[in-house]
């Protein structure tokens, strides 16, 4: 083994010690422990032994009592394999689409980015990228182990890559470099910075970073915990581990809810100095953190229960909605598949099976035949959406949001 490898998986291991990656000032501090939780949260399966055979990662969360920031100190990137089966598209989503139409705009006037060149790390299937690239009259490069479409250049100037985004000089060079739920996939989310940085050569350039927001994601029982993402950001956190990567903090914000935070940087020009006015982003979030555990173990056996209860009762409760945060509400809630279905809007889903705890995936259609008293939805920004549907199907049922 060579003294690097060595290195890192003394860093890995889960109560070991680690210096926090965003700031470098703490060392991280355990404050949760969610045990062994699906992998490829994001995948589904046509038979349902390989589904409750699929892989299982520890998580185990730690603070910086410095920052905020939270990772999982069990993370191991040798499981976490990324490629082409897999999608874990946001575009489905027309609120997330609108926002993205939006954000567009904005960058493109605030950046001026006529003829200039664009690096979208984590592109997904490039939609954002081709709609920047051609509402600014930019050029780009696109890198995603996920990209299942051709290679480019389309019409758009964006050239789309399937694959890891290179490191070093292999990086093209550019103007703006955006990342959109991607950074908190990374194992070494410093170093992917200071790469980027280093690639500017001095030059002026601007870098766009959006991550679920720690402060939402750790204020629940953990069904916003997914092994995928190793690191939880807040705007102070992000702020710390860009300025100690050399950036500037240029601005921060949320949307969707809150549930959606961003942030934008400068490399090489003067500083803004906009870090303080964060802080009490990493006051909530180290709230968020020191109730963590106990609100963990909590809403897992109030949940178990409910669930038990509503079956009890005739109530046939079912889940509506199999995503990330719908996998990890069943893994820690109804290991023993209790409700009575699952339900997607995505029908590439349906008749498959979920990672680990092997529920199968329906139709929402199956409902009018279910007729169940309860439906448990995990993400409250579809509430009124799934309500009007289940309106369209005559279900009259409780709808509960975890
Ligand atoms: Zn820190």
């Amino acid at each position: 083994m060579s003294e690097r490898a060595s290195e890192s998986s003394a860093q890995r291991r889960p109560h070991g010690h680690r210096r926090c990656d965003a700031c470098g000032e703490a060392e991280l501090e355990v404050f949760g422990d969610l045990g062994e939780i699906p992998v490829l949260c994001g995948v589904h399966w046509a038979d349902r032994d390989e589904a409750a055979h699929s892989p299982v990662g520890q998580m185990t969360l730690a603070a910086c009592p410095a920052c905020g920031y939270v990772r999982n100190v069990a993370f191991d990137p040798a499981v976490m394999v990324y490629d082409t089966t897999m999608d874990t598209n946001l575009h489905h989503s027309p609120a997330f689409q609108a926002f993205s139409a939006e954000l567009c705009k904005r960058l493109a006037d605030r950046y001026d980015l006529r003829g200039k060149r664009v690096l979208d790390v984590g592109c997904g299937q490039g939609e954002f990228l081709r709609e920047l690239c051609h509402v600014g009259g930019a050029t780009g490069h696109g890198f995603d182990a996920m990209y299942a479409g051709p290679a480019g250049p389309d019409p758009s100037g964006a050239v789309l890559h399937s694959g890891y985004a290179p490191r070093g000089a292999a990086l093209p060079e550019y103007d703006l470099f955006t990342t959109r739920h991607w950074f908190e996939h990374l194992d070494d989310p410093y170093e992917f910075l200071v790469d980027l940085r280093l690639r500017a050569n001095g030059r002026v350039v601007h870098g766009y970073i959006e991550v679920p927001d720690a402060g939402y994601d750790l204020s629940t029982a953990g069904w916003e915990v997914i092994y995928p993402h190793v690191s939880y950001f807040d705007a102070y956190a992000l702020a710390k581990i860009v300025e100690r990567a050399g950036w500037t903090v240029e601005d921060s914000g949320t949307f969707f809810h809150g549930m959606f935070r961003y942030i934008e940087i400068s490399a090489n020009k003067a500083a803004s100095g906009a870090t303080a006015a964060l802080l009490t982003d990493r006051d909530r979030t180290l709230a968020a953190v020191a109730g963590f555990a106990a609100r963990h173990h909590d809403e897992r056996e109030r949940w178990e229960q409910r669930i038990a209860q509503l079956v009890a009762d005739g109530a046939n409760p079912v889940m509506w909605g199999a995503g990330s945060r719908g996998v990890q509400f069943l893994t820690l809630a109804d290991r023993t598949r209790q409700l009575a279905a699952v339900v997607d809007v995505n029908p590439r889903k349906w008749g498959r099976y979920l990672p680990v705890t092997a529920h199968r995936v329906e139709a929402p259609e199956r409902l009018s035949e279910l007729r169940p008293k309860a439906v448990i939805i995990t993400n409250p920004a579809y509430r009124t959406e799934i309500a009007a549907q289940l309106a369209a199907l005559g279900v009259d049922a409780e709808l509960l949001v975890a």
